[in-house]
């Protein structure tokens, strides 16, 4: 099937290149020039594992073009929807700017019975109002929402645990949800739930999935907070209940907590999106979530300070890590990068490693030093802080390894990834987050 894919960053790269190797033919378009011609060189503009292979494989084949140019979209059946709704600049609420203009530049290329398929993450309600713009054109919009997770986006894409159509209601519908089972053909075939349903609750399966996955986070962080003052242990407390399948272990690593692109806007766009519809008390919990992991913050560059005898000033700190998490480049709403930078506000000589997000960090926050090298980063320092949970600062390496790069014996263990065992009895002194 022709496909056009509109908004080629995380999501839509991703999209566009999977689709194309599912056997559609692929018209990427973004706004975003350089991002274009990379893409079109097939070089991936970000670290995805995965993408690289099929990025080239796409374009290979012939099957995946890609382009600045919105008229390319013509003569596609589907048009998937991926721009960024980043959170508005001094306010809670989505920034719909850019799905607006991503939509406005589609309409004259559309034709009657092209299905336009938004995958971005938006407030509830903005299909509908959306599809009012679409529908003169003869054209469907459905609601498509994206579960990626960064890192196995290549997989979640061509292979996901479900899908969502949030359609109109009637045979338009129908014919709609129809064509997107086609485009999904491979999961569909092999049984993947497809839950076909209205726009209001597609939206919605998004921003609550999203939500309950911070709560998730931020309740074992609560349990972190109340470990601290009891000496109690929230790995083990995490363990424990986890065994009770009703809550499962997945998601209650207690540590610095949740950030990216994702979670920490989609759970405020949807308290101000409540607050909208006169709802807000339904999820004043999240303000309560949104706070705890940004205490979780605080605690860490607080154990360091403490660790350090009170003051970080003139010390030298090797931070391990500057993406959001392991297996992604990804620096927006850094918790590691967060601590990085306050540690430097604080007089700290900060040196951030990670194998992938060097340069987004340093895009970001140019003021820090960076070196790619994890040895380099720790030689000499006075205390590390591991805040990315990358296997080359948790599983591959060594308290021994540590030892031979510095006299300092502090590690603050952000992620609560480290064996406390093993580096206390090297002679560190560690410090976990709700750990004793
Ligand atoms: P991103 O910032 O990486 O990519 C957005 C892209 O849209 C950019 O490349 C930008 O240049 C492009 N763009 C902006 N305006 C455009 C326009 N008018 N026409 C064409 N392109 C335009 O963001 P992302 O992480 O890919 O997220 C996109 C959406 O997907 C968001 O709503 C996000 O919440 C949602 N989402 C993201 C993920 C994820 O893991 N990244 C997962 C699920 C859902």
């Amino acid at each position: 099937m022709r496909i056009s894919v509109i908004g080629c960053g995380y999501l839509g790269a991703v999209h566009a290149a999977a689709m194309a190797s599912i056997g559609h033919e692929v018209v990427g378009i973004d706004v975003d020039q350089r991002k274009i011609d990379a893409l079109a060189r097939g070089e991936a503009p970000f670290f995805e594992p995965g993408l690289p292979e099929i990025l080239a494989e796409g374009i290979a084949s012939g099957r995946l073009t890609f382009t600045t140019d919105i008229a390319a979209a013509e003569g596609a059946r589907v048009h998937f929807i991926g721009v960024g709704t980043p959170q508005q600049a001094g306010g809670y609420a989505a920034d719909l700017t850019y799905v607006n203009a991503a939509i406005d530049t589609l309409l004259p290329h559309l034709r009657a019975g092209d299905v336009v398929a938004g995958k971005s993450t938006v407030p509830v309600g903005t299909a509908s109002d959306l599809a009012a713009r679409v529908s003169p054109t003869g054209a469907t919009l459905v609601w498509n929402p994206e579960f990626l997770r960064e890192g196995w986006a290549v997989q979640d894409t061509i292979d996901p645990d479900r899908l969502v159509a949030g359609v109109p209601t009637g045979p338009e519908g129908e014919r709609a949800a129809d064509l997107l089972r086609e485009v999904f053909h491979p999961a569909v075939a092999k049984g993947t739930p497809f839950i076909v349903t209205d726009y209001a609750t597609a939206e919605l399966v998004k921003v609550a999935a999203n939500a309950f996955l911070a709560t998730k986070i931020s309740f074992i962080n609560a349990m972190a907070e109340i470990a601290e003052v009891t000496g109690a242990d929230v790995t083990q407390l995490a363990d424990a209940i986890g065994h009770d399948e009703r809550i499962g272990r997945r998601f209650l690593g207690a540590g610095i907590g949740f950030g990216g692109g994702c979670l920490p806007k989609d759970i405020r766009a949807f308290a101000a999106r409540a607050e909208e519809l006169g709802k807000h008390e339904s999820v004043t919990f999240l303000r309560e979530v949104d706070a705890i992991n940004l205490r979780r913050r605080d605690r860490a560059v607080q154990l360091v300070v403490d660790a350090l005898g009170g003051s970080v000033f003139g010390k030298r700190v090797a931070v391990l890590g500057a993406a959001f998490k392991p297996h992604s480049d990804d620096v927006r709403d850094s918790p590691a990068l967060d601590a990085a930078v306050r540690l430097h506000g604080l007089g700290a000589n900060v040196v951030v490693t990670d194998p992938q997000a060097i340069e987004n960090a340093r895009r970001l926050h140019p003021q820090l030093n960076y070196t790619a090298n994890r040895d380099e980063a720790v030689r000499g320092a006075d205390a590390i802080l591991m805040v990315t949970e990358w296997d080359e600062y948790r599983r591959d390496f060594t308290p021994e390894q540590a030892s031979a790069l510095t006299d300092g014996r502090i590690v603050v263990d952000g992620r609560n990834g480290l064996d406390p065992a093993a580096w206390r009895s090297a002679g560190w002194g560690y410090y976990g987050m709700g750990r004793p």
